[in-house]
């Protein structure tokens, strides 16, 4: 277990920083009257906290807000520029990569393919390597860079740096986090990709107006994350929110998980191929027929008319819907976001999910969950891989070996 620092008078004043810092960096620019009112800490500890603040080039002092009259206040802004961080998404055979502000804002990117049957040793060199070439076509040295944050599918260790299993990838026990850190000697933090995203969403989505929600993922399989308090809850071993292994049919189709009737196999694009083998018969004229089935591709023919495209979509919203109930039932949220590649073709399947979904436990008590669609596009991966490292940099340095831009 991660060793907690020992409650002293050191640890209050690390906390209070970061109180403050965080403050600054969500909700400024702020004055420090504002901040008080905000933060609950007196006037005298925030002077003091913003002038070391000051002097470590964090916050800088910024036009003075808007006032009735009298003196007007000084309002204090993050210095987004104070340094950089990078963010990596690792695809099915691609890697994107981003090099962003302390904001999160994308300087530059990069993606590189890779072929499927990579190991991950060559994959991890490839994300060194590529790092090396984003920094250099920018002009940043590694000194400039604070953190590093890797967005992977699967099962995440995010304490141990270690991908314990990702079905995606083929991966099983890779421990990612080191031999990146070791070569740059930056902190590097890695998490589930779905969590990534939902990073970028707590903070630049959905989540702006939302304290509890989830995100659901739609693609080449079905992910969750869950924002409680607009914090993840990642479960005890790092797992929560391995949605698209609920069990919706009992012992229905075979999983790659080892389980039968997960909801991946009724509604990602496992489930496009599997539900075509039987409806084929029914729709022999398909154009899809000979085709390899992905939601791009049934997208098009659904476009095109094609009705074994329909009537598949219809099927996948119905059982997309089923989990949705599970979802909501189980944890209450106020929104479900929906995020992924499968959301390309979401009139031919969402309203179908939607009005299922309706008939959850709470629908007659009138306490209904909003379905929304992320508005953050694809970049969000890469940019909530970046908010990944960018946040722990300033969590209060409550245990011992947390890396911190603030002790
Ligand atoms: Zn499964």
């Amino acid at each position: 277990m991660t060793k907690l620092r020992i409650g002293n008078k050191a640890l209050i004043k690390d906390m209070n920083r970061s109180v403050v810092i965080n403050t600054i960096r969500k909700v400024g620019p702020l004055s420090r009257t504002d901040i008080s009112t905000q933060t609950g800490l007196g006037l005298s500890t925030i002077t003091k906290i913003v002038e070391e603040l000051k002097n470590s080039r964090l916050v800088f002092e910024t036009g003075a807000a808007n006032s009735t009259g009298g003196r007007r206040p000084i309002l204090l802004e993050f210095n987004k520029q104070y340094a950089y961080a990078v963010g990596v998404k690792i695809m099915k055979d691609h890697l994107v990569l981003a090099l962003t502000d302390l904001d999160a804002t994308i300087i530059h990117s990069l993606e590189v393919p890779f072929h499927p049957t990579d190991s991950p040793t060559e994959i991890i060199q490839l994300i060194i390597h590529t790092i090396e070439q984003l920094l250099s076509k920018q002009q940043v040295k590694i000194d400039q860079v604070e953190g590093i944050g890797v967005a992977v599918s699967g099962l995440v260790d995010s304490k141990k740096g270690l991908v314990v299993r990702s079905p995606l990838l083929g991966w099983e026990d890779v421990a990612l986090s080191k031999p990146i850190q070791d070569v740059f000697q930056k902190p590097v933090f890695i998490d589930n990709d779905v969590n990534a995203y939902t990073y970028a969403e707590v903070e630049k989505g959905h989540g702006l107006h939302q304290n509890n929600f989830i995100c659901v993922s739609i693609g080449d399989g079905i992910g969750m994350s869950i924002v409680i308090d607009r914090k993840l809850y990642s479960g005890e071993f790092g797992g929560a929110g391995e949605f698209g292994h609920t069990i919706i049919q009992v012992d229905g189709r075979s999983c790659h998980c080892g389980q039968e009737g997960c909801l991946e196999m009724y509604a990602s694009t496992i489930a496009l191929e599997q539900e075509s083998t039987v409806l084929f018969r029914s729709y022999p004229n398909s154009i899809l027929l000979n085709k390899k089935l992905t939601f791009d591709s049934v997208y098009d023919a659904a476009l095109a008319g094609d009705e074994m495209a329909i009537v598949l979509f219809d099927k996948l919203g119905y059982y997309l819907g089923i989990g949705l109930i599970n979802a909501i039932n189980s944890f209450n949220p106020g929104t479900i976001v929906l995020i992924g590649e499968g959301m390309i073709a979401q009139e031919y399947f969402l309203p179908t999910a939607i009005t299922k979904a309706k008939k959850n436990f709470f629908y007659h008590d009138r306490y209904e969950t909003k379905v929304l669609i992320s508005r953050l596009g694809n970049d969000a991966w890469v940019k909530g891989a970046a908010i990944l490292a960018i946040n722990q940099l300033f969590q209060p340095p409550i245990y011992e070996s947390t890396p911190s831009l603030l002790s």
